[in-house]
């Protein structure tokens, strides 16, 4: 089924798009399947489709963007989703990672600090029928009363991994996070084994915007 958000020809460059992931190393069908499935220029101001199925980051409101689609991807598959998993974001921004998250069956809470960006994307996924947790706030501390989470995701740059957000994994779970400063960071992912001990790969460098504290009371 076409939703009214999506066309053909939206369907088309996104099939491009997933196509070059692919060729990018891209290996988890799961992972390609959702981001086929999720039209990214609803996520977008200006939903441009040429933009929007570009492999490009692109800004959104409040001087973010959304991230680059091989960034969504290698993330995401780092993140070893699996149906009705619950998961942590932090940095809903436009909320296209937590539809891709939602699209692949995971139960979604997702923190935004800037009040305009976590109102929109409460519209966009609802618009798209997805259905998440959205929390206003400051996404350092996490969300213990909600936790533990099979994984979490942070999508803004991290200076060092919080020890409270690994605290909020359960055994067997992943963080993974863009850590290091502001000229680039590097994916990194952390495990929890059953026994409570932690496991860090690496994972290639990337450009996020930092992660910022306190909260922004915009419109
Ligand atoms: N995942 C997003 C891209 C995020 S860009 C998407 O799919 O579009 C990073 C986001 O993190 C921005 O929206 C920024 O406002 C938010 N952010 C930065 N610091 C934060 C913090 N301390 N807590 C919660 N969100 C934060």
């Amino acid at each position: 089924m076409i939703s009214d958000h999506d066309s053909f020809l939206a369907r088309g460059k996104r099939q491009k798009l997933i196509d070059g992931l692919r060729t990018k190393g891209i290996k988890d069908e799961s992972v390609l399947e959702a981001m086929n499935r999720v039209p990214r220029h609803v996520f977008m101001d200006n939903a441009f489709l040429h933009h929007a199925y570009q492999d490009k980051a692109f800004p959104i409101s409040a001087g973010q963007t959304i991230s680059q689609p091989y960034t969504v991807a290698v993330q995401t598959e780092l993140l070893n989703v699996k149906k009705h998993d619950k998961i942590l974001e932090i940095g809903t921004g436009s909320g296209y990672q937590a539809a891709i998250l939602a699209e692949m069956g995971a139960r979604v809470y997702t923190i935004e600090r800037q009040k305009e960006l976590y109102n929109k994307a409460q519209k966009t996924l609802a618009k798209l029928g997805y259905n998440a947790h959205f929390f206003y706030g400051d996404g350092y501390k996490g969300k213990p009363q909600y936790g533990p989470y099979d994984a979490i995701i942070i999508t803004a740059a991290i200076s060092e991994i919080p020890g409270e957000l690994l605290e909020q994994l359960k055994p067997g779970g992943c963080l993974v996070a863009p850590v290091g400063g502001s000229h680039s960071q590097v994916m990194t992912r952390i495990c929890k084994s059953k026994e409570g001990k932690f496991e860090e790969t690496r994972h290639g460098l990337f450009i996020f915007v930092p992660m910022l504290g306190g909260t922004v009371n915009g419109k």
